[in-house]
């Protein structure tokens, strides 16, 4: 009886084990390589890079000077974004697409009319 616990015990850590390997396979951030607005490098050690929920990646100036914690492309707010483990940054590298467009600034100006101010989870 015993045994079968010890056994039903090991077989659902493997399965844990499993289904949390699948789940870290799909579920990579995209560390994108520079700032989309000012073009400014954000290598995956920068402690400048902020990025929304949908990962668009800001340097830091950017969003306190320019975006005030608006997100241009879904109005979202940002926050610092992790520092990924040197460890695993040659099995998860830094995404090499330089993802670069400058806020249109009039475009821009009724997004941030809308939502500067309020906080993001009241957007
Ligand atoms: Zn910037
Ligand atoms: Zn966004």
């Amino acid at each position: 009886m015993l045994c079968i616990m010890k056994l039903i015990k090991c077989v659902s850590l493997l399965i844990l084990l499993i289904f949390r390997y699948f789940i870290f396979q799909r579920a990579v951030l995209e560390i994108k390589p520079i700032c989309e607005n000012c073009g400014k490098a954000l290598p995956g050690n920068s402690s400048q890079a902020m990025i929304c929920t949908f990962e668009c990646t800001f340097c830091k100036d950017c969003v306190d000077n320019i975006l005030f914690n608006v997100c241009p492309n879904c109005g979202g707010g940002f926050e610092k974004r992790p520092l990924r483990p040197i460890h695993l940054l040659e099995k998860y590298p830094v995404s090499k697409t330089e993802y670069l467009k400058p806020v249109d600034k009039d475009k821009f100006q009724s997004m941030l009319d809308k939502y500067k101010g309020i906080d993001p989870d009241k957007r």
